[in-house]
């Protein structure tokens, strides 16, 4: 299985256009030594031929022309077999609209989350120019299911959706009653290795299900957003915690390093990252405790092979 990091910020990315945090002030500058980085997103192939997309950020163009196993091979083609979504915040979604050039799509989601981006949005009807633009795919959970494209042929992956601890996105807070299907992580489960990719970019907490889901994987992706729960509040830039936000942070007590600890899992990877966490500095000793304990810290173009 291959696996590429087209982006890897939380919203907003690194930096962050309005944000003058130390990080973002210390990239611009050129203080820090780190490059930025673009909205969290993940393509992934058995083949190298066929590839989904883990979420689609706002900056889903630049992130595709980026990577060139994701260029066209004909006229009007992609090689994007579908789009796999994790939740419906804008940073994971909003991209979706972006590729609205006439271009059949097919997009795997929770019921939850493909209501939550079709109901009352007027702009969804730029993916409805004609029949059949966009076929939707349900993910259920605790389900596994072959991803396919359009056509249906196998891709030698399957997925299975694992409800996570979140919330919904900002703009549809207080529109519905909670749901499980509100946030989810996927195991993407190769056939012919039978390798496994559990990818869980936001959860508020690590359940015994996510638990022992990570302990049949061989590689994890997880919430790396906050490295600590105030974070936004201790820099004077929110005053909400990174709890309250649906995101469990790395460090403290009860953080998911501590969380983690006597998971076994080979290959560990902190990804949707927001711009003010110190793991972004790449002397800091947050980044030393996380390195200790086995973590790696995604980055924009990083590749994994499983
Ligand atoms: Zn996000
Ligand atoms: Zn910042």
């Amino acid at each position: 299985m291959r696996i590429k990091v087209l982006g890897a910020a939380a919203g907003g990315g690194f930096p962050q256009w309005n944000c003058g945090c130390p990080n973002c002030r210390d990239i611009r500058s050129g203080v820090l030594a780190a490059k930025p980085l673009t909205q969290e997103c993940v393509a992934v192939s058995a083949d190298g031929e066929r590839w989904f997309l883990l979420n689609a950020s706002p900056e889903i163009r630049s992130q595709i022309e980026n990577c060139p196993a994701l260029h066209p091979r004909e006229p009007r083609h992609s090689p994007i077999a579908a789009i796999l979504l994790t939740n419906g915040d804008l940073d994971h979604c909003l991209g979706l609209l972006s590729l609205r050039e006439s271009h059949p799509l097919v997009i795997y989601a929770t019921e939850r989350v493909h209501r939550g981006f079709t109901e009352g949005n007027v702009l969804y009807r730029t993916l409805q120019r004609f029949p059949g633009q966009v076929t939707w795919r349900t993910l259920a959970a605790d389900e596994e299911t072959e991803l396919s494209g359009l056509d249906g042929q196998a891709s030698g992956l399957t997925v299975e959706a694992i409800a996570a601890p979140g919330k919904p996105p900002v703009h549809l807070e207080g529109n519905a009653p909670p749901d499980p299907g509100e946030n989810i992580g996927v195991v993407i489960h190769e056939r012919r290795t039978g390798k496994r990719l559990a990818y869980f970019s936001a959860a508020a907490a690590v359940t015994p299900a996510m638990r022992a889901t990570f302990e049949r994987a061989d590689c994890v992706f997880f919430d790396g957003t906050f490295w600590a729960g105030d974070e936004l509040i201790s820099l004077g830039l929110g005053d909400k915690r990174a709890e309250e936000m649906a995101h469990l942070p790395v460090g403290g007590e009860g953080g998911s390093l501590q969380a983690f600890a006597g998971v076994r899992v080979p290959k560990k990877i902190y990804i949707h990252i927001n711009n003010t966490n110190p793991l972004l500095r790449p002397r800091s000793a947050e980044r030393r405790q996380v390195e200790a304990g086995g973590w790696e810290i995604a980055y924009d173009g990083m590749e994994v092979n499983l």
